[in-house]
C-alpha cells in the first residue's frame, strides 16, 4: 500500500489491523514536499498525486484492483485485464490460449493490471462483503463511499467540508504549502491570501471564477 502522507489514519489502522501482511510504503518525500516542487497543489485536471504516489510501483508485477465500471465514464472503458501503459487491455478468457500468451507475454517491466470486480455494482460489493463477514474501514459507516487521501481533489464538497473538520492538521499543512508558493513561485498570484487561495482550490473552480463569485457574495451580504 502506497502511502501520500494524507492517508485517512483509520485506514491505515484497518489495513494494520486487519491486513497484517500488507506492507506500508512511505513517501520518499511528502505530498506537500511535492507541491512545492511542482509548484502547485494536486487538481482534479492535474493529478500529479496518483502518478507520483500511487501508479510508480508494480512494474513487473501482477497487481489486483478494485476498479468497477459503475463507478465513472473512465472507468466504464477500462478492461479485465490491461497493462499500466494501456498498451494490453482486454478481457481475459481462461480458455483461450492465445490471450493467455498475450498477457502472460508483456514485457517483464510492465505492470499487469487485473480487475477482478470490473463488472459488479456497488450492491454486489457490499451484498458480498456481508455474506462472507469480511471486515471493512469504518469510514463507510460514516457517510463515506470512496475513500481517498483527505481533502482528495477528486472528493465531494460535502466529503471535503467534513474532512477540514475532521482533520484540520491536513487544512493547516495546505495552508503553509501554499503560502510557501505564493511567496516562492507564481502559483495564485492574483490572491496574495492564502486562506482565500485554500478555499478556491477546495471548490475546484478556476481564480478568476471563483473570485468573482466571492465579490458577488460580499456585495450581497454587504446589501443585507
Ligand atoms: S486519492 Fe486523491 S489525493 Fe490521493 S493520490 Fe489519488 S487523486 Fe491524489
Amino acid at each position: 500500500m502506497n502511502l501520500t502522507s494524507v492517508d485517512p489514519p483509520e485506514v491505515i489502522r484497518f489495513v494494520k489491523k486487519n491486513y497484517p501482511d500488507v506492507e506500508l510504503i512511505k513517501p520518499r518525500m511528502s505530498i506537500y514536499e511535492m507541491a512545492k516542487k511542482k509548484g502547485c497543489l494536486p487538481t482534479r485536471l492535474v493529478r500529479w498525486c496518483c502518478e507520483e504516489f500511487k501508479e510508480m510501483s508494480g512494474a513487473g508485477k501482477v497487481t489486483l484492483i478494485g476498479i468497477r465500471k459503475s463507478e465513472s465514464t473512465n472507468r466504464k472503458k477500462r478492461n479485465e485485464i490491461e497493462t499500466g501503459d494501456r498498451k494490453f487491455s482486454g478481457t481475459f478468457d481462461q480458455w483461450s490460449e492465445h490471450q493467455e500468451k498475450m498477457v502472460t507475454c508483456v514485457g517483464g517491466k510492465d505492470k499487469i493490471l487485473v480487475s477482478p470486480i470490473l463488472y459488479w455494482t456497488e450492491k454486489d460489493v457490499w451484498d458480498y462483503l456481508k455474506r462472507m463477514h469480511i471486515p471493512y474501514c469504518e469510514l463507510y459507516d460514516k457517510g463515506y463511499n470512496r475513500i481517498g487521501c483527505i481533502l482528495c481533489p477528486m472528493s465531494s464538497q460535502k466529503q471535503k467540508a467534513k474532512e477540514i473538520i475532521n482533520y484540520p492538521h491536513v487544512k493547516n499543512n495546505w495552508i503553509k504549502v501554499i503560502e510557501w508558493l505564493i511567496k516562492n513561485k507564481t502559483y495564485m498570484s492574483l490572491s496574495k491570501n492564502p486562506e482565500m487561495a485554500f478555499k478556491c482550490w477546495i471548490s475546484k473552480k478556476p481564480f478568476d471564477k471563483f473570485y468573482a463569485d466571492e465579490v458577488m457574495q460580499q456585495k450581497l451580504e454587504f446589501k443585507d
